[in-house]
């Protein structure tokens, strides 16, 4: 794998201790990402004598934490009418409220700890090329107006606004909003790493925690006897004993151009280092590095059968150039342009496709995440979530919508596997049909909003 953020990060490379005896911790954590580190973090604040430890299979920021495409957002893999229709439309509302405010906790965060991580609030700008996404991205914009949001949240641009942000062909329509920076995720997660060891948080690495019980992990040669046990293992989960259908592993896929000219960058505009995506429904996203690269990614790589995860599909041909036909499509100007690096990685989708938070106070045991792709900002809002719960205190956070609403699990195999790659193709599909003849096509849609 060759990921432009871990190529471009200063002193990731700290040899930290494995673990090969047994410990007695208070609090045990699996997984070194965003969402153990942040918890480790906020646990800190809030309990600092507990004796915490961190169990990482391979190194810190080594799962998608340190690969993805550094969209650090406010909007949640789930929308408002999806959180209404499950809990009300007030705990909707609640929930992404919170979930902009994030972005300022995010960035009080890096200030106070000095965090160097090309942070950036651009904000997002969504486009649309044909007439189902323009009324895709003016329907999302009423729907959130609909719920009390205002223009300072989400609105439609007009095309010299657009023009004067970006440059792109036959963009016929943009909304925009503010809830949204760009960062370098890897340099966060490493700083974050040294951060809660400074807080004395103990991290192991090259630790594989084979199997999570109440009180207890078992890893190769070692127990950890723990009060609180959290799983923070998000696409590598199905790798843990009696975790396999918890979350499907998905793999999403990026490249990185070198850095853009003086006059590319003049012709492209994009001053503001806004995150831009569109509105098919086969997600892209895509950022302007802090030294001028296009960073752009995108998903739909098939599902490998059983949960697998290994190392080589951190790497797919097919999908780097379909990736790249896009990013020429979008913006022709990077067909001059050297693509530099390749990467890609899997992230944690549950059944019913939206993340949770949860703490079980009877058996210790605790697990955020299911983020589908969007957990840059919203491991930040879990973590601390989940840090109250743990400390047992009746803060806001702890009512939220996805506290303690873990999903059914995945069906068994093969049903699973023809399942998820079904439901793939099918989106693929409705994008070539939206682009060729400018409609919706209903039964496909249909399909498509039963199953996610
Ligand atoms: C290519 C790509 C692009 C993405 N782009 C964006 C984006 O732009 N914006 C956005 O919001 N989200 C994006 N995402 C998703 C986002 O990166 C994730 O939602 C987020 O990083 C999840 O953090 P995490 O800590 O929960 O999981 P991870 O970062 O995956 O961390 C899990 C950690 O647990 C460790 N682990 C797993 N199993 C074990 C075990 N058994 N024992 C010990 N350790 C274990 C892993 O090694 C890993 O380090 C992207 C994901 C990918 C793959």
């Amino acid at each position: 794998m060759n990921s432009y953020w871990h190529e471009s990060v200063a002193g990731s490379k700290i040899d930290r201790d494995s673990l090969n005896k047994n410990i007695d911790v208070d609090i045990a954590i699996v997984g070194a990402g965003f969402s153990g580190l942040w918890t480790a973090y906020y646990l800190k604040q809030l309990q600092p004598d507990a004796r915490i430890a961190i169990l990482e299979a391979n190194q810190v920021g080594f799962g998608a934490s340190g690969r993805n495409g550094g969209w650090c957002s406010g909007f949640l893999p789930m929308t408002l009418s999806e959180i209404a229709k499950q809990s009300g439309r007030q705990a909707a509302v609640d929930i992404y409220r919170e979930s902009f405010a994030t972005l300022d906790e995010i960035e009080r965060v890096i200030h106070h700890e000095q965090i160097d991580c090309d942070y950036h609030r651009g904000g997002t700008i969504q486009g649309a090329t044909n007439s189902v996404q323009c009324k895709r991205i003016t329907d999302e914009v009423k729907t959130m107006h609909d719920y009390g949001f205002d223009e300072s949240d989400s609105r439609l641009l007009s095309s010299a606004e657009t023009r004067t942000r970006i440059s792109i062909p036959d963009l016929m329509a943009a909304a925009y909003t503010p809830h949204c920076a760009a960062i370098h995720p890897a340099k966060l997660v490493t700083a974050l790493a040294k951060v809660v060891e400074n807080n004395n948080v103990k991290i192991y690495e090259r630790s594989h925690v084979n199997e999570i019980n109440s009180r207890q992990i078992k890893l190769k040669d070692a127990i950890v006897r723990a009060e609180v046990v959290v799983r923070a293992t998000e696409g590598f989960t199905s790798r843990i004993k009696h975790h396999r259908r918890t979350l499907a592993p998905l793999y999403s896929y990026m490249v990185a151009t070198e850095p853009l000219t003086k006059s590319q960058r003049e012709q492209i505009g994009w001053q503001n280092r806004e995150t831009y995506h569109d509105a098919r429904n086969m997600i892209i996203y895509v950022q302007i590095t802090k030294d001028g690269r296009i960073a752009f990614g995108g998903r739909g790589a098939p599902y490998h059968f059983a949960s697998r995860v290994k190392p080589e599909y951190d790497m797919h041909h097919r999908i780097h150039q379909q990736i790249i036909a896009s990013m020429y499509e979008i913006f022709p100007i990077t067909k001059n342009l050297k693509i530099t690096h390749r990467w890609g990685g899997p992230l944690g989708v549950p059944r019913n496709w939206r993340p949770s938070v949860n703490f079980d106070p009877r058996s210790g045991l605790a697990s955020l995440g299911g983020y589908v792709g969007d957990g840059v900002a919203a491991t930040n809002l879990a973590a601390r979530t989940l840090a109250h719960l743990i400390s047992g205190d009746d803060h806001r956070l702890t009512k939220l919508a996805w506290v303690n609403h873990p999903s059914r699990k995945w069906e068994v195999e093969p049903m699973r596997y023809f399942g998820i790659n079904g439901l793939l193709k099918l989106s693929s599909s409705m994008d070539r049909h939206e682009q060729a003849t400018g409609e919706v096509d209903k039964l496909r849609s249909k399909i498509l909003d039963i199953f996610i």
